[in-house]
């Protein structure tokens, strides 16, 4: 309905409303002209019925005449008592709908926002306090701007009408359902104080439903959620602070980032832990901005080596965060943080500019890896990006190596197949990352054109001791080798691992065997002992050339001469 149509469908019922007012009054002339009846057909119809049978002389032309007037008084009286009550009914409807409208989200029909406030408010009073008690749930879909952004608004509304369908067939008939907002969805419901295991097994079958690939236009698409839970009896209010709903539904919130950070796809009752995790989220998130402006983020290198040679091949350049409130950070405690606050390609791309920056002092043989976001991938600007900075550090782009992390397997492959090959053209290499934990399909591997694949660190480490990462990894350098893909197997913490991966051929390692990541002053000082920076080495004829290693002894250059 149209915002004229409401106005004039307003006007008309005030109108109505206003004539139903005066009608009272029409139902009181009705009711006193019944008892005039009654009094005035007690005098006249005794006369009628005698002046019929011939006994009387007939009733007064005036008692007549009053009757008359009665009758003609009650059909109006009547007539306006049931158009009355037509009217009344009309002004009920109407404001069921206004109230509909003013309590439901428009899209999914579900309670919004604030009604669901108020009807928190109203479950928590009907709880029996010894023996129930109210249970709130979060419940956030996990990958939907994504697919809002890349399918559009259109299929996104759908799969929220969906998605709210399917939670209200999940819960209990007696809960209530709202869209708090976006792609955020809230459940409250009253429980059995002695039996909490039943609001599991509902955010259980949420999680389920959710699960469940969407059919939209023929598109399948998969979602997931996370989920959050508070109960009522157990929250402590903050001090001064009544117990009411928005602090319930804060605390569930809490709980629902919990498990956004733990996986997704799952559901956390609220613990107290969880809001200082919070706060210190809060903090990290405050720092992030004022240390980009400031530039705090500098890269760390870690060695790669030829395992069999033990020749120092590269770097890979990890991110560090020198905070002035926390001290040195690890990318695992900022770089999601910072994806999900939209910072990670500015972040990033200072960090590249100052590896690209100080790369230029080491031989140049040697290349520079670096890591790149999920969110990087997704922006069509970036290759021109990376171009400008290789540029404005006059680095050649083969010795830079941009790693992939296999999760991006799960991304538009047709988007991250025009990326690669961009990168490509310009010369940079590409590195499928975290190779066994993601996605990545092998007719995927065959058809991106990767020019390198790293074994994850969780397969690499175990090779030593367990049968099952050695095979895997076994099996992985085959698949290197039949695709033409050179692999690099990260995690190297001992010489047992070491060995054995030198069984497997032509690899690339680095781990903490040879040195954990340092910083970029470290690093060079390293490669000064090594005699491996760029002004050190021989220049023949403009060409500079690689250190000359000493083999005329049959021996193969000392794998540890490259451990720090
Ligand atoms: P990754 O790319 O798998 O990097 C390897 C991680 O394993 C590094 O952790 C490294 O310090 C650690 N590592 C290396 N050798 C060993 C070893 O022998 N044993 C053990 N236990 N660990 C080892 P780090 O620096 O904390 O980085 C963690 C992750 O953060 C990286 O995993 C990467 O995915 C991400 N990351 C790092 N820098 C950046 C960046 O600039 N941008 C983006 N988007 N992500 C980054
Ligand atoms: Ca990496
Ligand atoms: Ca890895």
């Amino acid at each position: 309905m149209t915002a004229p149509d409401n106005k004039a469908r307003a006007a008309r019922s005030r109108g109505r409303i206003r004539t139903a007012e005066r009608d009272i009054l029409a139902l009181g002339i009705a009711a006193a002209a019944i008892i005039m009846f009654v009094g005035t057909g007690g005098a006249v119809v005794p006369k009628v019925i005698g002046a019929i049978s011939g006994y009387g002389i007939g009733p007064d032309i005036a008692l007549v005449n009053a009757l008359l007037l009665n009758v003609a008084l009650i059909i109006f009286g009547w007539r306006r008592y049931d158009e009355l009550r037509t009217e009344v009914a009309e002004r009920r409807r109407a404001e069921e709908h206004a109230r509909m409208l003013a309590e439901t989200d428009p899209l999914t029909g579900t309670l919004n926002r604030r009604s669901f406030g108020f009807a928190i408010d109203e479950l928590v009073a009907a709880t029996d306090k010894g023996a129930s008690s109210t249970a709130i749930m979060m419940i956030d879909l996990d990958n939907f701007k994504q697919i809002n952004d890349r399918r559009g608004h259109g299929i996104g509304d759908l799969i929220l009408v969906e998605c709210a369908e399917r939670l209200a067939r999940a819960l209990p008939a007696d809960a209530l359902l709202s869209r708090i907002g976006g792609d955020e969805f809230a459940c409250a419901m009253n429980f059995d104080r002695t039996g909490p295991e039943s609001i599991d097994r509902v955010a259980a079958s949420l999680i389920d439903a959710i699960r469940e690939p969407f059919m939209v236009q023929d598109l399948r698409i998969d979602i997931t959620a996370s989920i959050g839970i508070t109960r009522a009896d157990v929250l402590k209010p903050a001090k001064n602070d009544k117990l009411d709903a928005q602090h319930m539904l804060d605390m569930a919130d809490v709980a629902m980032y919990h498990a956004k950070r733990n996986g997704r796809n799952s559901y956390f009752w609220f613990e107290d832990f969880m809001a200082d995790e919070m706060r210190f989220r809060e903090r990290i998130e405050a720092g992030l901005r004022q240390g980009l402006e400031n530039g705090e983020f500098v890269p760390y290198y870690e060695r790669q080596i030829d395992v069999s040679t033990g020749e120092v091949t590269g770097f890979e350049m990890l991110a560090r965060w020198q905070s002035p409130e926390f001290g040195l950070l690890l990318p695992d405690m900022f770089i999601p943080i910072a994806e999900e606050m939209g910072l990670i390609s500015d972040i990033s791309e200072q960090l590249i500019a100052s590896a690209l920056d100080e790369a230029r002092h080491w031989a140049p043989h040697l290349t520079l890896a670096v890591n790149i976001s999920p969110v990087q991938l997704r922006d069509q600007w970036f290759s021109q990006r990376l171009l400008k900075l290789l540029v404005s550090a006059n680095f050649p782009p083969g010795r830079l190596e941009i790693e992939i992390t296999e999760s991006c397997m799960h991304e538009d492959i047709v988007q991250v197949r025009a990326l690669i090959a961009s990168l490509r053209n310009q010369g940079v290499r590409v590195c499928l990352d975290d190779f066994g934990t993601g996605y990545s399909s092998l007719s995927q591997l065959h058809t991106l054109p990767f020019d390198r694949i790293k074994i994850d660190r969780s397969f690499v480490s175990g090779i030593d001791h367990c049968q099952d990462s050695a095979a895997i990894v076994e099996s992985i350098a085959m698949l290197g080798k039949g695709l033409g893909l050179p692999i690099t197997a990260e995690g190297i913490e001992n010489d047992a691992v070491l060995d054995q991966l030198r069984s497997f051929g032509e690899i690339r390692g680095q781990g903490y065997l040879y040195g954990k990541p340092r910083s970029a002053s470290e690093t060079r000082a390293w490669l000064a002992d090594l005699g491996l920076l760029a002004s050190e080495e021989k220049s023949v004829g403009g060409i500079i050339a690689p250190p000359v290693v000493d083999d005329t002894k049959g021996e193969k250059p000392d794998p540890m001469a490259a451990r720090g």
